[in-house]
């Protein structure tokens, strides 16, 4: 499987860079990151430079896989809708033009969007929604922290999560959300979710639902221990992926839950 990798200077992108060098099964072909990188230029497998061309990068692969930043991963969705390459994205906080183009490459190629690559985190997500659908007229909160270089707040994985709970509950949740609160914000309405980002040091990913009730409150809660976890998931996304229809696809027909 040839691997292009986007965000190849970043903190994710070093780990799939790390993970795929070691793995016998895939050839990492190109390597891309923002012109200004002081990365660019310099090796990062045999006889791959960082380059700073996405379209040149993304077209030489079967499969790419993506942390970077809003924009890039539009670069990344055109060239791969261009060029019928599967995407594996997990850059956050997408804006409107990233998100049309990862709906344009899915109609060319197969692409799987993640806002967590982590079985533990995938499987909370399920978690969440049975216990939401149980427990009705429990209260539902989420609550996430992250490392103090996070640029986009509620993390994507708090946002899904907060979905998962909606979904259970049959709630719509553009109607239901409630990013952090403040001044006299009266009662809690019976059908809000609440949002709250704690962000602080180097915390790599941390994500608890909240589902109280009267007498009882249950906590579901997952903790990351190392980046190198979502890189792994990226790359068995990535090796699922890489063969399938064109298409929208997600962590859970991955892993099958
Ligand atoms: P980072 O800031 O360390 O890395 C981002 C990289 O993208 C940098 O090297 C930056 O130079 C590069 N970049 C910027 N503009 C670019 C361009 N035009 N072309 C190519 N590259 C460009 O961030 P990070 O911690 O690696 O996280 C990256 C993204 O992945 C964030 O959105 C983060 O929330 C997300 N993330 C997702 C998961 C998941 O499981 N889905 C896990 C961790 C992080």
């Amino acid at each position: 499987m040839k691997l292009c990798v986007v965000g190849a200077g970043g903190r994710m992108g070093q780990y799939v860079l790390e993970l795929a060098g070691a793995a016998p099964d895939i050839d990492i072909v190109a390597a891309v990151d923002h012109p200004e990188s002081p990365l660019v230029g310099t090796q990062v497998a045999a006889g791959v430079t960082v380059d700073s061309d996405v379209e040149a990068a993304v077209a030489a692969a079967d499969v790419y896989v993506d942390f970077s930043v809003p924009a890039a991963t539009a670069a990344a969705a055109h060239a791969g809708a261009k060029h019928k390459v599967a995407g594996v994205v997990g850059t956050t906080g997408l804006d409107a033009p990233a998100e049309s183009a990862l709906a344009e490459l899915a109609r060319h190629a197969p692409m799987l969007l993640a806002a967590n690559f982590s079985l533990g985190v995938n499987l909370l997500m399920v978690l969440a929604e049975k216990a939401a659908a149980a427990l009705p007229g429990y209260d539902l909160e989420v609550v996430e922290l992250h490392h103090n270089k996070k640029r986009d707040a509620p993390s994507g994985t708090a946002i899904a999560l907060a979905k998962a709970l909606a979904a259970g509950r049959g709630l719509d949740y553009d109607h239901a959300r409630r990013y952090s609160r403040e001044g006299n914000v009266g009662e809690r309405p019976a059908d809000e979710i609440g949002v709250v980002a704690v962000r602080g040091g180097d915390v790599i990913g941390e994500h608890t639902a909240y589902l109280v009730g009267g007498t009882e409150r249950i906590e579901l809660s997952h903790r990351a221990a190392n980046r190198s976890l979502f890189a792994d998931g990226a790359l068995r996304a990535a090796r699922w992926l890489h063969d399938k229809q064109p298409g929208r696809y997600t962590m859970r027909d991955v892993l099958g839950l």
